[in-house]
Parts: C-alpha cells; sequence; structure tokens
C-alpha cells in the first residue's frame, strides 16, 4: 500500500465510519436542530455551531524571558559579538540544531539573504524556488542581480515538486531554496540528490518550520545553508530576527561576515567581501534565549493538533487534507487542505462563510496570487523600475509567461486553517465536525 495513497477499502472504512456518526450526531439533535433532509442544521442557517469551546491563543513568554532579559540590563554592552545572550542563544539553537556555524540576524529576510550572499549567487545566476512564500524567500536573489525561477508544488504537500524542479535547471541555475511551507518538510533526498547531481547549493527556508522534522532530523540539517525567521507570527520570536547556519566548510565559516557588512570579527583582515548590516542586538538574543527553550512544546503541540484534525476530516468526498509523509513531523504554522470546486453545490467563499459560522478559525487561500504575478514581478521592475541583469542581457526571464498551475490551483481552491499551541483537541474535533457538516450539507 502507498502511504501517499490510502487504498479504497482504508477510504471506504472512513467514510462508513464517518457517516454513522454523522447519522449518530444528527440522531441526537434531530428534535432541535435538524432540516427537513435529517441532516443537522448549519450555524450559518441558525443551527448549533459544531465548535463549542473557546481558542485562547497560549501565553507566548513570561517568566523565561524576563530572566534572560534581567540578565542582559547586567550587561554593559549590548552588541552581539562574544555578547553573553547572543553565545547562550547560539548554544541553545546547537542542541536542537546540530549545525556547526550558526549565527543570529535581524530576519528571515537577512537570513536568506546572507545564504546567498555566502553562496555566491552572482548576476544572472538563477535560483529554483517555491512561487508561494513570504517574498522574503527571494528578495536576497534578486539584490544579488540573481533570477529567481518558480516552481510548481506538490498537490497537497504545498512543498517543491522535485520533478518540476529537475525540468527548470538550466546551465544557470546556481541554486534551489526549499521552501518548508507550512512547517511540512519538502522531499528533502530528492532535491539534495537533484542538487548534488547538477551541482547546486541547497538552501533551506526553514521560515515557518521551526521544530519541524524530516525523517526524524531537524528541518535545516539536510541542505548546505539553512535559514529560519524570528517575526513575530513564527513559532517561536523575538518580534523580529532570524538564524542562519550550515555544516558546510564552504559556507559556514563566512555566514558571520556575510550579515556584518563584511567584516570577519575573528580574523580581521579589513573589507575582504561586500555585505551589509544584519545584525541581531543582546535584548533580541536574549528573548531568542528563552524562546528556544519554549520551542519543543510548541511544536509538539502543534503537530499533534494538526495531525488529528487530518485523521478526522479523512475520508470526506471532495475535501483533500494536508499531506504529511509519515515519518516527518510537519509543525503546522497553518494547516491547508484543498476543496474541490465540483463536489460542492457552493463556492470556497461560501464553504469558508459556513465553516466559520461553526466556530472554525478559517480562511480562503493564503497569499493572493503566486509571487511572480505580483506586480513588482510582472513589471520587472526591482531597482527603480529597472532589472539590470534583463537590461543587460544577462537573463531573458520573462515573469509575464512564467506558468505554475499547480500553485495557481491551489491559491484558487486552498483552506487555510489557524493552528496554534493554545488550541486544544476538543477545538480539533469540533473543527473537523464542522467539515463533515459543512461539506456534507453542500454535497453535489
Ligand atoms: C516569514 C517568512 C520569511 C521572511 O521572514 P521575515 O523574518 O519576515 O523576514 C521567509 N520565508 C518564509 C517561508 C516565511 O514564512
Amino acid at each position: 500500500m502507498n502511504a501517499k495513497h490510502p487504498s479504497v477499502s482504508r477510504r471506504e472504512f472512513l467514510a462508513t465510519t464517518s457517516a454513522a456518526l454523522l447519522a449518530g450526531s444528527a440522531a441526537a439533535t434531530k428534535s432541535t436542530a435538524a432540516d427537513s433532509a435529517g441532516a443537522p442544521k448549519l450555524a450559518i442557517n441558525g443551527g448549533e455551531k459544531a465548535v463549542k469551546v473557546a481558542v485562547k491563543r497560549a501565553r507566548r513568554w513570561g517568566d523565561l524571558e524576563r530572566e534572560r532579559l534581567n540578565a542582559m540590563l547586567e550587561q554593559d554592552s549590548l552588541f552581539y559579538w562574544k555578547g553573553p545572550q547572543t553565545t547562550l542563544a547560539l548554544e541553545r539553537y546547537k542542541k536542537i540544531y546540530p549545525l556547526k556555524y550558526a549565527h543570529t540576524c535581524t530576519s528571515g529576510t537577512a537570513a536568506l539573504h546572507i545564504a546567498v550572499i555566502a553562496a555566491g549567487i552572482g548576476p544572472g545566476d538563477e535560483v529554483i524556488t517555491s512561487p508561494i512564500t513570504d517574498i522574503g524567500t527571494v528578495i536576497g536573489v534578486i539584490y544579488q542581480q540573481g533570477v529567481p525561477v518558480f516552481a510548481d508544488l506538490g498537490a497537497c504537500t504545498f512543498t517543491l515538486d522535485p520533478a518540476d524542479v529537475e525540468r527548470r535547471i538550466t546551465p544557470k541555475t546556481k541554486a534551489i531554496i526549499a521552501v518548508h511551507l507550512c512547517g511540512n518538510p519538502c522531499y528533502l533526498n530528492a532535491l539534495k540528490a537533484i542538487a548534488d547531481k547538477h551541482n547546486l547549493i541547497l538552501i533551506e527556508d526553514c521560515c515557518q518550520a521551526w521544530g519541524a522534522k524530516y525523517r526524524g532530523k531537524p528541518i535545516g540539517t539536510v541542505g548546505h545553508i539553512a535559514c529560519w525567521s524570528l517575526q513575530d507570527t513564527k513559532h517561536i520570536t523575538t518580534g523580529d530576527g532570524g538564524v542562519v547556519a550550515s555544516n558546510d566548510e564552504r559556507f559556514g565559516p563566512i555566514l558571520q561576515k556575510c550579515g556584518d557588512k563584511g567584516a570577519d570579527r575573528l580574523k580581521g583582515g579589513g573589507f575582504q567581501m561586500f555585505a551589509t548590516n544584519y545584525r541581531m542586538n543582546e535584548p533580541t538574543a536574549a528573548v531568542l534565549a528563552a524562546q528556544l527553550e519554549r520551542l519543543e512544546g510548541f511544536a509538539s503541540k502543534r503537530a499533534m493538533l494538526g495531525n488529528l484534525l487530518t485523521e478526522k476530516i479523512a475520508g470526506i468526498p471532495g475535501i483533500r487534507p494536508h499531506q504529511v509523509h509519515p515519518e516527518d513531523r510537519c509543525v503546522y504554522w497553518f494547516y491547508f487542505m484543498r476543496f474541490k470546486t465540483e463536489a460542492f453545490r457552493c463556492n470556497r467563499a461560501e464553504f469558508v462563510k459556513a465553516l466559520a459560522a461553526e466556530g472554525v478559525s478559517c480562511s480562503a487561500g493564503y497569499i493572493s496570487v503566486p509571487l511572480h504575478r505580483e506586480p513588482v514581478f510582472q513589471k520587472h521592475a526591482f531597482f527603480a523600475g529597472h532589472w539590470p541583469v534583463r537590461e543587460m542581457g544577462l537573463t531573458t526571464m520573462d515573469f509575464t509567461k512564467h506558468q505554475t498551475p499547480e500553485v495557481e490551483a491551489i491559491l484558487q481552491n486552498g483552506i487555510r486553517f489557524t493552528i496554534h499551541e493554545g488550541m486544544t483537541e476538543e477545538y480539533i474535533l469540533g473543527a473537523a465536525e464542522a467539515v463533515r457538516k459543512v461539506a456534507k450539507h453542500y454535497a453535489v
């Protein structure tokens, strides 16, 4: 049996069980909340809500952070180099992520920019990545005068499709940035094999994947360079911040100067290379050191909640749950599922509205269009209305013609569920019941 495609018998089994469950709940509420067909009345039509518990965001910081910040106040310098908070934060980070070289920086965008500087991405070099991501994934590529090349994604994994990545390789390709979207690990073995075969650098964008694991290994440890964000919406945060790390002797030793104006603080020697200032200060590192202590708790809770949702909505006709490899840990920065338009009498917006009325925290889609369909890409206008590498003939990239069909479909029929560590199993069970109820109501 293929793990990605549950056998028909399992699907049938789930369908039968769910029908029985639904019949049970319908019977229990028949006199008060059932419609003429005997199905439970939707909350949007005045029925009882499927979600019966309130959801509260857990406290994200407290005594652990206070203790570190108090220690920081006793220092006479708040500069990062050899700073006690930065040192402690990186020590704790390396316990979770066994990478020899790790550096703090100001954002995920900064971490990714440092990574492409270290990787030697230069004018006209192509970097293959995902078009469903934060624009920070490619800002550094564009600043180094590289060319982002957007590949298509797996239909329900929402991560790079290795076959499509390989199709887009040209003699100019220098790197792949694998985005672990939603905290779901990419097909790293396949991507690493492609990178090795074509002599490419594999950069992992782990910004949405704090605590995720690929085949039991912490995310960020398979590729050549890994990048994390500590922006306020991520699993752990310092408000803004980032980490960049590597085990590779070609890149690891230069990460520090690639984020610190090109200055090598260990060896000195003036400015041997060009880079900007992405240094994280000690107050921020103090918060990071404390947040790292909270990471495993947050990550395991989110993984459990997301997996439970998948288990409970499996087999609903027209709904395709978030697909995660059974040996991986997805940390669900959010939960994404696909809505098969042709299976329902309503459109996605109406479906989401009905779910929200049931008490589910959800929304339609994620970013509105693939990155390359944003105006700044369509106009090729990155630098004061110009894109020098194109004007100089170093690339023929035309973002108005770039196509990623599965990505378009994902953004048109994806439904996004909020998952966070303050949620309970009871909430997830209610949310799953809501999906079942709304799907049944609108089924064709
Ligand atoms: C948040 C995010 C970034 C950018 O991180 P910032 O800290 O906001 O600069 C990059 N890539 C992905 C996938 C992200 O989610």
